[in-house]
């Protein structure tokens, strides 16, 4: 297992959740978001394609999954649905990693943790949908199971245990936060693109 686990305060009206945590850093969280004037226009968003890439200090709108970047004000930050994230911090720098079942069946999160330039601080697993909502059988099931490993429900995939089964044999070793809430079974809170399929989205990044 990696280190702790821990479960963040619940988030305001909307998902909106500001957390500050051990390191200088902030998680926010947005659910149901159009991300115009997010972030001072500090955000760094990426051309999300479900693989396995990582971009180096990227400028925005690379096509990739992850990113690492220097802690000098840019965010690293990720629009999601019911896919799960990695969030990494350290001294120096600031990863993400978007990780639904094509990325982790692609390594996106172990190419993450292995290409991080120092030890994390800490992590955080942003909300995604939970496997009380997650039936999914037959080869992405197997898919997933093969690339992370972890325990998994019956006909169903735990996306957040995949995230930080993948992380620890990856070398991931240190406290995880996460929000402990379901993206299918909080419609009052975020997007859901199994319940919804819309294309509006969950935005979530880290700044500091
Ligand atoms: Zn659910």
């Amino acid at each position: 297992m990696t280190g702790r686990i821990s479960t963040l305060p619940p988030p305001g009206p909307g998902g909106r959740l500001d957390a500050s945590v051990p390191g200088g850093v902030v998680l926010h969280v947005r659910g149901r978001c159009a991300f115009r004037n997010l972030g001072g226009g500090r955000l760094v968003m990426l051309r999300q394609v479900h693989g396995g890439r990582i971009a180096f200090e990227p400028g925005g709108g690379e096509e990739a999954d992850g990113m690492i970047i220097r802690r000098n004000g840019r965010c690293p930050a990720l629009k999601l649905a019911d896919c799960a994230s990695l969030f990494l911090w350290s001294r120096n720098w600031l990863g993400a990693a978007h990780a639904g079942w094509r990325g982790l069946a692609a390594s996106v999160v172990a190419n993450l943790v292995a290409s991080f330039p120092e030890e994390p601080e800490a992590a955080f697993i942003g909300p995604c949908i939970l496997p009380c909502c997650y039936e999914t059988g037959g080869d992405v099931r197997t898919l997933v199971i093969e690339a992370c490993g972890g325990n998994h429900p019956p006909g169903r995939l735990d996306l957040v245990e995949a995230v930080r089964s993948q992380a620890e044999k990856a070398g991931l070793a240190c406290e995880v936060y996460w929000t402990g809430l379901c993206t299918g079974c909080r419609e009052d809170l975020y997007h859901s693109y199994r319940r919804d399929g819309t294309t509006a989205r969950n935005i979530v990044w880290i700044s500091g």
